[in-house]
């Protein structure tokens, strides 16, 4: 089925209000149905209209989007309500997700039990579970796009940013080099044939740093992580997982497998004993388990640091003024810069906008 873009201004039909976030080709932004008083959050994305532009996306990569956006229904999927279509701009009105991001909100707690980081981990896959169902795969699952309902005490999960998302259809091969590389899995790396497997290995990795503080794969630059991750190189480090149960360890370890076949499903996680506790000592096991939240917190703020919106538009500027200055010219101080990828409190703009733009090559 066809998206249907309206073709009337979206502001006759919503208020605009404050702006939520800021992605790749466009701001999220607050609104409010003129109608009914209901708020909802519009993503603004700059369509391309000349291959010449340095910004933008390709109409069929929104219409992507959408077209995987109308096929999910589910309480832990943000839902598409509504869409607009200007002269160079569509609006995608979502329903509002309120709480922020699932990492924020647990790295605000001063402590917190396995069994509490569970009731997220089973919302998330209850929701891949839903999509992997219907052969839809994510491809981008990393914290900033795992997000919360409501600032609630027991908040729902909303996966978000379908952007990267495919259909999977039986007779096709799906091939793609995108992602983030700290999230992602062997097989993109190698540019391999994908499948919803490659959501779950990401799963592993985020389950890994949600115990830990710790990313399992990342290494001083991109190139080193990317490596770390096809030679399967981690370990539990005693050091930041002595809290951890040995059913949380064994969860991830049936994730970060090579083979994507080999993997847990959503479904297979969704009955694991760490996620589904069967006898009193595994419930026990996980009530005394808890997360590392002294490294868990500092991993977080590194995090927001990293993707703190002024570098991002910092290293935008300077990737559009270099572009323009074509691509013969002797590499500036600058682009060295930009190259280096040094992780630690000593990262710089340069490997930020590595980052965003290996995530969206
Ligand atoms: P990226 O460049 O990171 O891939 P993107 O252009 O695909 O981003 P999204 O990730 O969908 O855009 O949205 C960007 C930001 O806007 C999110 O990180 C989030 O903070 C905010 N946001 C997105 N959707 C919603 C929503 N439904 N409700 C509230 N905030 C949202």
């Amino acid at each position: 089925t066809m998206a249907l873009f309206k073709p009337e201004n979206v502001e006759d039909f919503y208020e605009l209000g404050d702006v939520l976030g800021s992605g790749h080709f466009g701001q999220v932004r607050r609104v409010c149905e003129r109608s009914t008083g209901t708020h909802y959050a519009a993503k603004f994305l700059k369509v391309l209209k000349s291959t010449r532009s340095l910004h933008g996306v390709d109409r069929s990569q929104v219409e992507q989007e959408v077209s995987i956006l109308q096929m999910l229904r589910h309480p832990n999927i943000v839902a598409l309500k509504d869409l607009f279509e200007s002269r160079d701009e569509v609006a995608l009105i979502l329903e509002l997700v309120c709480g922020g991001e699932l990492f924020d909100f647990i790295a605000e707690k001063d402590e917190l039990l396995e069994s509490e980081a569970i009731f997220f981990m089973r919302q998330i896959l209850q929701g891949l579970s839903y999509m992997h169902q219907q052969q839809i795969a994510h491809f981008d699952l990393k914290p900033e796009n795992i997000m919360l309902s409501e600032k609630v005490a027991q908040p729902n999960i909303k996966l978000i940013d379908f952007g990267l998302a495919q259909r999977l259809e039986p007779d096709q091969e799906y091939l793609s080099s995108s992602g983030t590389p700290q999230y992602i899995a062997p097989e993109v790396i190698q540019y391999k044939p994908l499948s919803t497997a490659a959501d779950m290995w990401s799963i592993g990795v985020i389950t890994y740093i949600l115990l830990s503080g710790l990313s399992p794969f990342q290494g001083y630059t991109d190139e080193e992580t990317l490596n770390n991750v096809v030679e399967l190189k981690y370990e539990f480090e005693e050091g930041h997982f002595r809290s951890t149960s040995d059913m949380a360890k064994d969860f991830i370890r049936k994730l970060l497998l090579f083979d994507p076949g080999d993997r847990m499903t959503a479904d297979e996680c969704l009955r694991h004993p760490w996620i589904k506790p069967i006898t009193r000592k595994q419930i026990d096991k996980r009530n005394r388990s808890s997360i590392n939240m002294k490294n868990f917190k500092k991993f977080n703020a590194k995090r927001k640091w990293k993707m703190s919106v002024n570098m991002v538009m910092m290293c935008t500027r300077l990737l559009t003024l270099r572009q323009r200055r074509g691509t013969n010219a002797e590499p500036d101080p600058l682009q060295r810069e930009c190259d280096s990828d040094v992780e630690d409190l000593e990262v710089k703009p340069g490997s930020l906008l590595r980052r965003r733009l290996s995530s969206s090559t």
